[in-house]
């Protein structure tokens, strides 16, 4: 592409000095704007010039875009010729150039063919929720972006592609029929606590807005008909505050939705956007990475983020208690606790394995012979940690690490902000251990306090910056 366009420059050079149409290359997609006298010149240029630069232009695929008072003199000018000549418009470089009519023809026709594509995931996404979903935010999404940033005014002619994604791409995904609060929810990036299944009619005005702001220096430069591109820095710039205006439009948007929700929508809301509570959201389902989860997994893990309903499920625990979502996270029978928690202490294990030395699961700590150590402190014989390393936090030293797991919609913790509860639990540790692995072991403690929802407690984001 880059050589193809160094090749093309003198014939664009030479038609410069030719005639005084304004040109505008894309590859070989040529395009030429001004008067019938100067088009006809530059036209009559192109295809004397364009053959020994290699370049043969094939007048049945041009167009004339005229205003509808200018056709007959156009049709007139170019009788000699096989250029089609319309004055409804015609489709340029993917966008479109014309009337308003064209223009919402033109995007009528893609919306159709986009909702086609939409109604088709939306049935794969019944037994593959989680694939459909990667495909719409890491694909389908991205074919519209292009629309929204080239052509004005188009968030009426978007509204029947909301709805394809509102009431069938979604409810196909989450088994859920969203009301308007969870729509605007699930519009939000996933990092504001959404699903990243922006509304496009909503996202228009501004895509379109954004764009002109980032084009703008080149526009000029086409305007001018300069062969200089842009200085980089204008466009940087334009750019950096695009995102930056854009980025705090969303904050704005979250906050205020927020506002509206009810109160355990909005903790599940403070939940999600934690720090690694979304991970799971913006990864590709791979199989070889264990990455992949069946539709029961992935649906429940959608309701569980925004505390959602889930359906389907037992009346009793086999412990006795009324089976809830929250129960299910607490209950001590049937061994999940113990297993989300050796999953966690494993996998810990594993990435300290390939930076530190002498990493082991479950070491045991040296008996107390007559040292003093503060009440509180576990003094038994035998205690054990969940992870020893040797030269995480300083060369040599020993670390040791604790892994917990608590679910932050317990009954005792429904009412603590995520802060409060982490700390709790970090306090607790650290009293249980930091001595007697300080005074005795040499070594450092640091608890690794993990919530259900993918949260993690200060020390252990400190951990894993590190
Ligand atoms: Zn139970």
């Amino acid at each position: 592409m880059g050589l193809y366009a160094l090749s093309i420059q003198p014939l664009i050079t030479s038609l410069q000095a030719a005639s005084s149409v304004k040109q505008c290359w894309f590859a070989d997609d040529a395009s030429g704007a001004g008067s019938i006298m100067e088009i006809r010149t530059w036209w009559d240029a192109l295809s004397t010039l364009g053959p020994d630069f290699g370049y043969f232009p094939n007048d049945r695929k041009c167009w004339i875009i005229a205003k509808p008072a200018k056709e007959e003199s156009v049709r007139e000018a170019f009788k000699d010729t096989s250029i089609n000549v319309t004055v409804q418009g015609q489709k340029h470089l993917g966008a479109a150039i014309g009337s308003r009519e064209y223009l919402e023809e033109y995007v009528s026709e893609k919306v159709t063919n986009w909702i086609n594509d939409i109604a088709k995931l939306a049935e794969f996404a019944l037994s593959q929720p989680q694939a459909c979903y990667a495909a719409y935010t890491f694909g389908l999404k991205h074919r519209w972006t292009y629309f929204l940033r080239t052509l004005p005014d188009i968030q009426d002619l978007l509204e029947p592609l909301e709805d394809a994604i509102s009431h069938m791409l979604i409810p196909a995904i989450t088994e859920r029929k969203c009301n308007q609060l969870d729509r605007n929810i699930l519009a939000l990036p996933v990092r504001l606590g959404g699903l990243g299944l922006g509304n496009p009619s909503l996202e228009a005005r501004r895509e379109y807005a954004s764009s002109v702001k980032v084009t703008k220096p080149l526009v000029e430069q086409i305007v001018s008909q300069s062969h200089q591109l842009p200085e980089d820095s204008l466009t940087k710039l334009a750019q950096q505050e695009v995102r930056s205006e854009r980025s705090k439009e969303l904050e704005h948007r979250a906050e205020r939705i927020k506002e509206m929700a009810p109160r355990k929508t909005q903790r599940a809301l403070d939940l999600a956007t934690e720090k690694g509570s979304s991970a799971w959201l913006t990864v590709l389902p791979l199989q070889d990475l264990g990455f992949n989860l069946n539709k029961r997994e992935f649906r429940d893990a959608v309701k569980l983020r925004y505390d959602w309903p889930v359906e389907d499920i037992p009346s009793t625990c086999a412990c006795g208690e009324a089976f809830t979502v929250d129960h299910s996270m607490i209950c001590k029978l049937g061994g999940f606790i113990t297993q989300r928690h050796n999953e966690l202490r494993d996998l810990e294990a594993e990435f300290l394995s390939m930076v530190c030395s002498d990493v082991e699961i479950e070491p045991v700590l040296q008996d107390i012979s007559g040292e003093h150590l503060n009440r509180g402190s576990n003094k038994a014989q035998d205690a054990r940690l969940d992870i020893h390393a040797r030269g995480f936090w300083e060369r040599h030293r020993s670390a040791f690490f604790d892994v917990r797991v608590c679910h932050p919609n317990a009954v005792s913790y429904r009412d603590l902000e995520p802060q409060q509860i982490y700390r709790i639990h970090e306090n607790e540790k650290k009293r249980l251990y930091s001595e007697r692995v300080l005074d005795i072991e040499h070594g450092t403690f640091t608890p690794l306090v993990f919530t259900t929802t993918g949260g993690m407690g200060k020390e252990c984001l400190k951990y894993h910056t590190v």
